[in-house]
């Protein structure tokens, strides 16, 4: 599974970092996060998709 952020809907407030700081980061110079784990194993999916539940913005995508 690829998980990705669309930067033109992020708003860059961080909850998907807080939730899955494994899976997200902000880079220095950034306002918003960048995908640092972005291939999903079957083990780390359920955080994957409660981060992306975490997003209030819907920015997040969990695609097979
Ligand atoms: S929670 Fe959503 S809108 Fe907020 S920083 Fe993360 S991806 Fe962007």
């Amino acid at each position: 599974m690829k998980l990705t952020v669309d930067w033109d809907i992020c708003q860059g407030h961080g909850r998907c970092v807080m939730v899955a700081p494994e899976f997200f980061d902000f880079k220095e110079g950034e306002d918003k996060p960048t995908v640092i784990v972005s291939d999903i194993s079957e083990a780390q999916k359920s955080l994957a998709q409660r981060a992306c539940r975490s997003c209030p913005e819907r920015a997040l995508l969990l695609q097979e």
